[in-house]
């Protein structure tokens, strides 16, 4: 480049054009940046990083294909009314998922909220302006759960009114049912903290003529997982869009019966005095969500497992040429349910704790987010790296695990 060229393209810039001056970029830098791009993560500050954890929502949670991102742009343009819109992304959703009926959601905690005040007002309007106040509409306002799962994100039904009351057995649930019984749900990925699986709690919620909901939030894959618990009965089915869908992060689906869905409408935006309100989509969420699952729903599963397998072992030989240094691979059953490896060393070799390990590797240049960091240990899950970045992330492992080596 010329002399002349450099200084025309650092002018364009923001921020090169105006050393000195305020922290605020003018119009005119802002506007020239439409040509040359801003990158706002490096004008704030804001670290980037290499993903080697998985679909964690402080973290953003995933990266939206480029075909989400371009539905966005290419739909931003024009209005629209809300109603019409998740309308007919419903049905679609709906056939997709094997659900009689489906919306979108501002994640899967609403849709667990959401769904619930359906369940609770039924297609009664009064009740829907009375959320969360239950007594005072007269509404049910106890859910019944396993012990074993407890889980921070049941506060989705707090929202509602609703109480808690946890069973451990079937004969549990036959004493805990009463008239203020609302529904009984299931956490998906604590099915096996608990004792009664997903067939029978949905059977158990049958004989008791309640509706059993489930969140799946974090578990596809399997892809079946989107309409497994739709065939199964359960009358409302929760997950999150913007975990392995790779949606909005701020999107999710609230899948389930025809009645409860059209009563959860009821509390959902754009409607004002609900309880709602607040966990809005704007169309480019509606629109974005639609795609990704469509996407996902027709992907090539196998081929991305492969990539997944073939980007640990990258990462396992890599760390496995370190004397002293073991591994193994595994997939959790459920939940995260991707190849991930766990590398462990001898501390007598290795002088090197996993806290340690991960602080260099957050620290290092590109920082890269593992996580586990036990003792002697650390857990990669390579999903959602961007392809070519194992070979990153097995050379940083390698390097510190070597520097520590005595
Ligand atoms: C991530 C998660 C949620 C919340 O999902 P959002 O889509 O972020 O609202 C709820 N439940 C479980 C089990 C989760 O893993």
């Amino acid at each position: 480049m010329k002399r002349r060229d450099i200084i025309k393209h650092l002018s364009l810039l923001p921020f090169f054009g105006g050393i000195g001056g305020s922290m605020v970029p003018s119009l005119k830098t802002i506007a020239a940046s439409g040509k040359s791009k801003r990158n706002l993560f490096k004008e704030l500050g804001v670290r980037t990083f290499i993903n080697a954890r998985g679909t964690i929502t402080f973290m953003t949670g995933s990266l939206m294909h480029d075909y989400v991102l371009e539905t966005i742009k290419d739909h931003s343009g024009d209005f629209c009314m809300i109603d019409e819109l998740q309308d007919k992304v419903g049905e679609r959703i709906a056939a997709m998922t094997h659900a009689e009926a489906a919306t979108v959601t501002s994640g899967a905690f609403a849709a667990l909220t959401l769904g619930m005040a359906g369940i609770l007002t039924g297609m009664d309007e009064k009740k829907v302006e009375q959320l969360p106040n239950l007594e005072a509409g007269g509404m049910k306002s106890e859910i019944i759960l396993q012990k074993g799962h407890q889980i921070h994100y049941n506060h989705a039904f707090i929202n509602c009114g609703a109480k808690l009351v946890y069973v451990e057995t079937a004969e549990d649930v036959d004493k805990a049912v009463n008239e203020k019984t609302a529904a009984m749900h299931f956490l998906n990925c604590n099915a096996l903290q608990g004792r009664i699986m997903q067939e029978e709690w949905v059977a158990l919620a049958r004989k008791h003529n309640l509706p059993a909901t489930i969140d799946i939030a974090a578990d596809v894959p399997p892809v079946s997982n989107l309409w497994a618990f739709n065939d199964m009965g359960y009358s409302v089915v929760a997950i999150s869009g913007g975990k392995a869908i790779r949606g909005p992060q701020s999107a999710g689906l609230l899948m389930g019966k025809k009645d409860i869905i059209a009563a959860a409408r009821l509390s959902s935006p754009p409607r004002g005095g609900t309880i709602g309100r607040g966990l809005k989509v704007n169309k480019e969420e509606i629109l974005g969500m639609y795609v990704a699952l469509e996407r996902y729903v027709n992907q090539d599963h196998e081929k991305e497992w492969k990539e997944w397998e073939d980007r640990v072992a990258v990462i396992d030989n890599a760390v496995k040429s370190v004397s002293g240094v073991t591994t193994n691979v595994y997939v959790p059953p459920i939940a995260n349910h991707t190849p991930t490896l766990k590398i462990s060393w001898d501390v007598a070799k290795i002088t090197l704790s996993g806290k340690d390990l991960l602080e260099a590797l957050s620290k290092g240049n590109p920082s890269i987010e593992a996580y586990g960091g036990e003792k002697n240990s650390i857990t990669v899950s390579p999903w959602m790296m961007k392809a070519g970045q194992e070979k990153i992330v097995a050379g940083r492992i390698k390097e510190e695990l070597r520097k520590a080596f005595v």
